[in-house]
Order: C-alpha cells, then structure tokens, then sequence
C-alpha cells in the first residue's frame, strides 16, 4: 500500500467528494501518518483532497506522475482548483495533548523540587484561586490556547478551575479554532479554603457549566466540548464522585481525572477509601470507569488495575515529562498497551515544564528507554508507537477516532513542518522519513509553519496556494 501509487482510499460514506471543486482544497505534499499503533505510512507524493474539513480522498503519486491526472480520477479540475503545494518539508496530523491544566500555564518550569501533594499547596492552588478574576481567566486562556496551536497541538483536553470562568476557556478554543475537551474542576473537599462548598453545589455548578457548551456557535459545538473533571480521587467526596458518574453514564458525557500518580497520594488514597483496596477502585465504585474516561498519569498501577481500566474501556494520559519534573516515577506504558489500554501523551503543565507534545513523545522515549535499559521491561517505544500516542492514539482515546490520521473521512488536523530551528540540519533532497526522524528527535515548534484544525487555518501561514 505505501509507495505503490495507487490510491488510499476512496470517497467517504457522507459524500464529501461529490461536492464541487471549489470547495475542495488539494494538498500536493509528502506525508506521514499512522495507521495503527505498529504502522506509520510515509508518502513522498501525496495529494489530499479536503472537503467541508474532511479527507475526501488520497493519492499517492508515483514519481513524477502528473497530480492532475489523479485528480481527474476524482472529477476535480486541478488547474481551477485551490491547492496549497508543499515544496519543503512535509505534512503529519496535529498533536493531541490528552491531559493539560490551561490555568497552571503561568507557573511552566516552577516546582521540580517538590513532590505532588507539596506542589498543590504551594505553587498549584494559590495561582488557581486567580481565576475567580474573569479578566485575567480570559487573558490567560486566549494564550494558552494560540501557544498551543503554535506548537502544533490541534487538540487539547484541559482542566480548567474550579471556577465558572472555565467557560472562558471553552470560548477561547471555539474562538481560535482549538479542537478541546474542557473541563471545570469538581473539587469539593481536601484542598483548603480552595475548595466548592459541598457535593451539591459543585453539581449544580457543572449543570451550568454543561449548559454553556450549548451556546457556543454551532460549528464550534462539534470541536469543543465539555469533560467531567473530578479533580482526583482526594479532591472529591465519594458522594461527588458518585454524582459525577452517575450524570457521566447518563449523558455519555467524557471524564477525566488523576490516577496512581505518586506513592504518597497512593498512600493517603488508600486511608481515605480503606473499603476499597486500589486507587482504580476508587473511581470504578463510584461509576467513573468507563469508555471515554481520561485517566492521567498511571505510573504506579498495579497489573490488577491495569485489568479493571482494559475492562472499563478507560484509558491513560502518559505524562512522561510531568512525571520526571514532579519526582513521581517512570509510568509502564508498553504494560498498558500490552494490557490493550487506550494511551496518549499529555503534557500536563504546569507538572510538566514544556509546551506541546513533541516534547512528550522524546520524554516517553527516554523513560521507555531507561527501563528498559533497567530490565523492567523487555524493549523501549518504538518511532511508529511514540508517534501513534501522539496523534491518532491520543484522538482515540479522546474519543475522536476520525482524527489524528489522513484516512478519507478523517477530520483534517494537520500540520506543515519545515525545517528552521537550529537543531534541524537538513540540506535539501532527503526523504521525507529522514526529514522526518529528524524532526522529532532533534527540531521543534519553529519548525511548524502553519497548522490547520478541520480544514481550517489556525496558526502560521500556508505555504504556497494557488
Ligand atoms: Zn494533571
């Protein structure tokens, strides 16, 4: 299939490809793309059509096979049609960071000395009690969200604050074009004076959070969309959390939260809840475990646990950079793919220092590498898995299974990468995988020049249209 010039696919069942040239935009690029966790597919010349912010179709061009004849194939005119012409570089689908907190943005790079339930107390919920101040929610999320797409995440699930101004967030990503899942921090016991004042309130609290989604414009309703978010399991009584599920299994609605993150919070769980004897436990007897639920971090599961979340259908945000900075271990990522748990990578500052999910993927890499080096586990990730976690894993797991990839029908995340940061030693000529090899071990976000989120451009500048 790859290389061999035929086509990838053909038109996608909602007829995307019937509707006329000129609202189809081609690609004539190289590209790379997963297409499973074991398989990237790299194509030289490729030609994409996009309509309605759909894959329509795609081409694989042999060497110097005219785009236009492939084109025809399709009923499209490619001398009168809109084309962006990549001529450097190549196209690959966005990132998607599967778990960041947009409030903790200001503190990025602050706390590596401290261990989790310090790092709340003395860095975290004080800049979060900020954002009771609308204006500087609103100023904060609006470049959270534009840094995001500059370096390249097309999708973001966010935890916002226990706050009514988390709507501010939503706006902000429907506003810049950000596909998102959002979320307002349920938090109704054990951290202060920063704290919702009992179950009830916190619900009735989400109830209007919910309802605010409902009056974004409607064609941002299909990219942003809201995210149950018990803080973890010591930030919620057990009648939030039952609540919580209650309402997520009602509604289908996505959930997000913290799990097995560091011994101490293990520990203190385990005091909170000794009816229940693990931290997965927790979450599944009060209905939290399920398909589409988001669970960050996972470093230290049991191999028990790991079973109870494969059944669920839940699955895990790897935060590799977070939890090197906040001292909290080195996650089994190849236990939970083994295990068949969904994962992706997530970011999350402001545990994590670094913007985006390039860097992430070099951090799972290395923490794969160094146990296996270890011998904790028989082999570290490979290219194609790292790269699948960072995209199309991600977007699985967010439950956005028609994103992440270039297969027709897909939504069109995408991202042009040409080489300009200083690290990217690239002379001209070289095939797209050692273009490619190179920019994720060794280029970064100035290599991004333009970004687009459903057929939309939302940061950067096309290359050459026509
Ligand atoms: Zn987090």
């Amino acid at each position: 299939m790859v290389f061999d010039g035929t086509s990838s696919g053909a038109v996608n069942g909602n007829g995307v490809a019937s509707l006329p040239a000129a609202s189809t935009t081609l690609y004539l690029t190289p590209i790379v793309h997963s297409l499973s966790l074991s398989k990237l597919e790299m194509v030289p010349h490729a030609l994409v059509a996009v309509s309605a912010g759909r894959v329509a179709w795609v081409e694989h061009l042999k060497d110097r096979q005219d785009p236009a004849e492939a084109a025809e194939k399709h009923g499209i005119d490619y001398e009168a049609a809109d084309k962006v012409v990549v001529s450097e570089g190549f196209m690959c689908p966005g990132f998607v960071d599967t778990h960041t907190h947009a409030p903790q943005y200001p503190n990025n790079g602050l706390g590596g000395s401290l261990q989790l339930l310090d790092w709340l107390v003395e860095l975290t919920f004080p800049l979060e009690q900020e954002y009771d101040d609308a204006a500087y929610a609103a100023k904060v999320y609006k470049e959270v969200v534009r840094r995001n797409l500059a370096v390249g995440t097309t999708t973001a699930c966010y935890y916002g604050t226990l706050h009514s101004t988390t709507t501010l967030l939503a706006d902000a990503c429907a506003a810049a074009g950000q596909r998102a899942l959002v979320g307002r921090c349920s938090m109704d016991t054990g951290s202060g004076t920063y704290v919702e004042a009992s179950a009830e309130e916190s619900m009735a609290t989400t109830d209007l959070f919910l309802q605010h989604f409902d009056t974004l414009p409607s064609e941002a309703q299909q990219l942003v969309k809201p995210v149950l978010t018990p803080r973890f399991a010591l930030s919620c009584t057990s009648q939030l959390m039952a609540d919580l599920g209650k309402l997520a299994n009602e509604r289908d609605l996505a959930v997000q939260t913290h799990i097995c993150e560091n011994p101490t919070e293990i520990a203190r769980v385990k005091e909170v809840f000794p009816a229940i004897s693990t931290y997965a436990g927790v979450y599944e007897a009060h209905g939290l475990l399920r398909k589409g639920t988001i669970l960050a971090h996972g470093v230290h599961l049991s191999e028990a646990e790991r079973a109870v979340i494969r059944r669920s259908g839940a699955g895990i945000s790897h935060c590799p950079g977070s939890n090197t900075n906040l001292n909290s271990g080195a996650a089994r990522v190849l236990a939970m793919l083994e295990a068949g748990i969904p994962v992706g990578l997530g970011s999350d500052c402001s545990g994590g220092c670094e913007m985006g999910i390039l860097p992430q993927l070099r951090n799972a890499s290395t923490v794969s590498r160094v146990l296996a080096f270890e011998g904790q586990t028989a082999r570290s990730l490979s290219t194609a898995e790292l790269f699948f976690l960072a995209t199309r894993g991600g977007a699985e797991l967010c439950r956005w299974d028609d994103v992440g990839h270039f297969e027709p029908g897909a939504q069109f995340d995408a991202l042009w990468v040409r080489p300009r940061s200083p690290g990217m030693w690239v002379e001209g000529g070289e095939a797209v995988e050692m273009v490619f090899e190179k920019w994720l071990c060794s280029g970064d976000d100035r290599d991004i020049g333009a970004v687009w989120v459903n057929g939309r451009l939302v940061s950067g500048a096309s290359p050459v249209e026509a």
